[in-house]
C-alpha cells in the first residue's frame, strides 16, 4: 500500500511539473515542425521568408537598445516569430509577444503585431531578468508588477512613455499589490493602465542613472529587495 501511495505521489508531482512547463517544452520540442531556423536563436514561421531580414534587423536593434541602456545581455533564448494565429495558439502566444519561462530557460514567442523593436526589446528584458535572477527565482520571487514594469523600460510604444500616461499614486500603489501573473493579466480593460503603473512603479525605485549595469547588480542580488519594495 505504501509503495502505491509513493508511486501516485511521484506521478502527481511529475505530471504537475510537466503541465507547468508545457509552454517552454513545446517551444523546445516542436519549434522545428512550425518554424525555419533563420540565424542564431531566431526561428521564423515556415513560408514567411520575406519577413526574415526585417525581423533579424529588429532583433538586433532591440538588443542594441537594451545594451546601450542597461549593459551587456546574456540571455539568448529561442525567439519564435509566428505569423498565423494558429501557430501563435499552438505555442501559447498572443498577437504581441510572450516569454515562457521554465527552470531550464526561457523561450520567446512573437506574434504578428509584435514584430517591431519595442515588443521584441520588452520580451528580451523578461528573458534577461530570468537569466540573471535565476529561472526558478523569477517564477517564485519576482512580483509581476516589477517584471512587467522593468520590461516596459525598454518598450517605447506611445502609451508606455511616461509623458503620455495619466497615472496617479493610487494606481501605482494598487499595481504593486499584484504579485502573480493571473492577478495582473486578468482584466483586459485595465491591462494598459497596469503596464503604465508598473513602469512608473519601477521608475520610482530605479532611477535612469542606475540603469547601466543593473543586470549585473540583479545577478548579484544587490538592490533586488530594495527594487521590489
Ligand atoms: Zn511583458
Amino acid at each position: 500500500m505504501r509503495k502505491i501511495i509513493i508511486l501516485v505521489f511521484i506521478i502527481v508531482v511529475l505530471s504537475s511539473a510537466l503541465f507547468a512547463m508545457r509552454q517552454p517544452m513545446k517551444c523546445y520540442l516542436l519549434k522545428d515542425m512550425y518554424f525555419d531556423h533563420a540565424v542564431g536563436n531566431v526561428y521564423i514561421e515556415k513560408n514567411d521568408v520575406e519577413a526574415q531580414q526585417t525581423i533579424i534587423k529588429f532583433i538586433s536593434s532591440a538588443r542594441t537598445r537594451i545594451q546601450q541602456k542597461f549593459g551587456d545581455m546574456r540571455a539568448a533564448p529561442p525567439i519564435l516569430i509566428a505569423k498565423s494565429p494558429n501557430t501563435v495558439n499552438v505555442f501559447y502566444g498572443n498577437p504581441y509577444g510572450v516569454t515562457h519561462r521554465s527552470p531550464f530557460g526561457s523561450c520567446i514567442v512573437i506574434g504578428d503585431k509584435g514584430q517591431n523593436i519595442d515588443v521584441i526589446a520588452h520580451e528580451l528584458m523578461h528573458a534577461e531578468l530570468a537569466e540573471r535572477l535565476g529561472h526558478l527565482s523569477v517564477i517564485t520571487e519576482l512580483p509581476v508588477w516589477f517584471d512587467e514594469g522593468f520590461a516596459t523600460l525598454a518598450d517605447y510604444r506611445a502609451p508606455y512613455l511616461p509623458e503620455n500616461m495619466d497615472i496617479n499614486d493610487e494606481d501605482i500603489k494598487r499595481v504593486k499589490q499584484l504579485f502573480w501573473g493571473h492577478e495582473f493579466y486578468n482584466d483586459q480593460r485595465k491591462i494598459v493602465q497596469r503596464y503604465q503603473a508598473a513602469k512608473l512603479a519601477v521608475m520610482q525605485n530605479l532611477k535612469p542613472e542606475d540603469y547601466m549595469g543593473i543586470f549585473n547588480k540583479l545577478e548579484e542580488r544587490q538592490s533586488f529587495d530594495k527594487l521590489i519594495r
